[in-house]
């Protein structure tokens, strides 16, 4: 269970910068704890050995499909083959039928793993058949079947055991990290427009690693267009507006809705005429196409702003870019002012 639990904190909701790493890595982990499963073996007769191996694989297997079950029990099944006695062969042919069908409903192969959360019974009846080779095995070794009754019902019970407690704990970590994400959302995200709030705004531009530039925007007489189509308008205006910003930044480039009808682009580093150019293009890309995205056809929405580099301390960032806000609309809006040298 504690190789389990390590092994749940690889677990990933979200594609990761690091998932074949982490892959590798839960990999080598499902391996060590067959392998620790493996060695604290109970001998129940000459060559034949009793332990939770099998659990490992098909928690594999059902995860991340056929080949990493298979790709588990290998090295299991050539260090049992290794170990020899009756019931290795026996024991070798239970993992590739585990590894069958524990990856039946997972397809081949799979990088994101398979969360479904299986019924009882589903483990039940697959390690009931994959148990029969313990029959097989007392066979082989010239015992009754009656003497392996008991081994097949503890293997079978307490394999069944192994792999719902195995589930429950990787299940714990997936649902924190479910939940996690959707605080996340909830703090970081404007609920109207999907774009990032203050909150997350504030964090980005006290990063360690700060943005290259902001760019303060204001749209223009939006209290015009509330009082002329109504505030679901307005509403659908600011969301236009958050689509159209996302759409002409580029990924490494973040929107903010930071309150009203006011936003802000924090830009990853680049030359200040390339931040020039990137803010005339958002400029340009709210007037054409807000209004028509928005229903509102006939309008224009226009949007002013200060542009300006993130050096120095925060209050003096915003001081100075709300600055040149202000001057764009004394200027007569719809334009993005920078600092004068
Ligand atoms: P300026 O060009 O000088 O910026 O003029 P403006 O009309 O855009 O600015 P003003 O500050 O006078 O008005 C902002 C308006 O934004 C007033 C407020 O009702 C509206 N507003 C603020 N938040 C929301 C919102 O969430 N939804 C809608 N529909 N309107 C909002
Ligand atoms: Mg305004
Ligand atoms: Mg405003």
């Amino acid at each position: 269970m504690t190789g389990v639990f390590l092994l749940s904190l690889t677990s990933t909701l979200r594609a990761n910068r690091n998932a074949l790493f982490r892959l590798l890595v839960r990999y080598l982990g499902a391996v060590s704890v067959a392998f620790l499963l493996l060695l604290n073996t109970v001998q129940v007769a000459p060559g034949l050995l009793l332990d939770l191996r099998a659990v490992i694989v098909a928690l594999a297997a059902q995860r991340h499909g056929f080949l990493a079950g298979l790709l588990v029990a290998i090295p299991v099944a050539l260090y049992r083959l290794l170990l020899a006695g009756a019931g290795a062969g026996p024991s070798v042919l239970g993992l590739l039928l585990i590894t069958a069908l524990f990856s039946w409903r997972t397809g081949l192969f799979r990088t994101k793993p398979n969360v479904e959360l299986l019924p009882w019974w589903r483990p039940l009846v697959l390690f009931g058949l994959t148990s029969l080779t313990t029959f097989l095995g007392f066979t082989l070794a010239g015992k009754s079947l009656l003497e392996a009754l008991p081994v097949y019902l503890a293997m079978t019970c307490l394999s069944v055991l192994g792999l719902l407690t195995a589930q429950a704990v990787d299940q714990t970590r997936l649902r924190a990290l479910a939940r996690t994400e959707h605080l996340e959302q909830l703090v970081y995200l404007d609920p109207l427009t999907g774009a990032f709030n203050r909150r997350r705004f504030d964090d980005d531009l006290g990063h360690p690693e700060p943005p290259a530039f902001l760019l303060l925007l204001d749209l223009d007489h939006f209290k015009r267009v509330n009082d002329t189509y109504g505030h679901e308008a307005g509403d659908q205006v600011l969301a236009a507006t958050v689509q159209v910003l996302q759409e002409t930044v580029r990924l490494t480039d973040s929107v903010y809705r930071l309150g009203g009808e006011e936003f802000a682009v924090l830009l990853s580093p680049c030359a200040p005429d390339a931040a020039f150019r990137m803010s005339e293009r958002v400029r340009h890309a709210v007037a054409r196409d807000v209004a028509p995205r928005a229903g509102l056809s006939g309008e224009q929405v226009t949007v002013s702003g200060g542009l300006i580099p993130v050096a120095g301390l925060k209050r003096d960032i915003l001081r100075a870019a709300d600055d040149l806000l202000y001057s764009a609309k004394r200027a007569g809006r719809n334009c993005i002012l920078v600092p004068q040298p």
